[in-house]
């Protein structure tokens, strides 16, 4: 089955669960729980900055923070990180003790501390090679929200879809309650596929 990333590098979904047989996007609530949890985040995260470019230039020069490319980690406690940074992660993943928050709600604060503490890669440090290199190239996630819209408004049947996308479903939240439980190890959910969106030790 092919896989593909949406609006960023890292997080990859199998084909068949995001896109309709005609290539368009499937209405978010047709999607298993998890790839609709994870490419709505998408849509807030494509657009921003770089999160170690935030660290080292803030809100004041946030114009100076390169866009982000790739995302890794759990949807809410993810790291985005621009082509420049993406090496750091992948170097604390893989060789400074950072794949121990694997699955975690604490990944994200972990790394952005390891930086703040001025971790980084060494010079020449080559990471991870992606199979999609260009972001840009990628589908905008922001479409499976139209697909969404057009969904609810040409069926009558009253799916409960506001504005933002947001699809109010009671299993959803019951959903990640439970992926919170298992302490971020998730063997026992076959939907989490923890291996796809970190780096693999080489
Ligand atoms: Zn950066």
């Amino acid at each position: 089955m092919n896989k593909v990333s949406i609006g960023l590098r890292g997080w990859r979904f199998d084909e068949s669960a995001v896109f309709a047989s005609d290539g368009s996007f499937l209405p978010l609530d047709e999607m298993p729980a998890d790839t609709r949890r994870r490419v709505n985040r998408l849509t807030a995260l494509v657009n921003r900055p770089c999160g170690a470019c935030w660290l080292e230039h803030g809100d004041e020069e946030v114009e100076r923070c390169n866009t982000a490319r790739v995302v890794y980690g759990e949807p809410m406690a993810e790291v985005v990180l621009c082509d420049d940074h993406e090496p750091d992660f992948v170097y604390w993943f893989n060789e400074a003790g950072g794949s121990r928050y694997r699955g975690g709600d604490d990944l994200d604060d972990a790394f952005y501390e390891w930086f703040l503490e001025n971790g980084r890669a060494p010079d020449g440090y080559a990471g991870v090679t992606h199979v999609d290199s260009d972001p840009d190239a990628l589908p905008d996630p922001e479409a499976a929200l139209d697909a969404t819209r057009d969904d609810a408004e040409s069926e009558e049947s009253g799916k409960d879809v506001d504005d933002k996308g947001d699809i109010r479903e009671g299993s959803d939240s019951d959903a990640e309650s439970e992926l919170d439980d298992n302490d971020g190890d998730g063997s026992d959910d076959p939907e989490l596929d923890l291996s796809r969106e970190y780096p693999r030790s080489r």
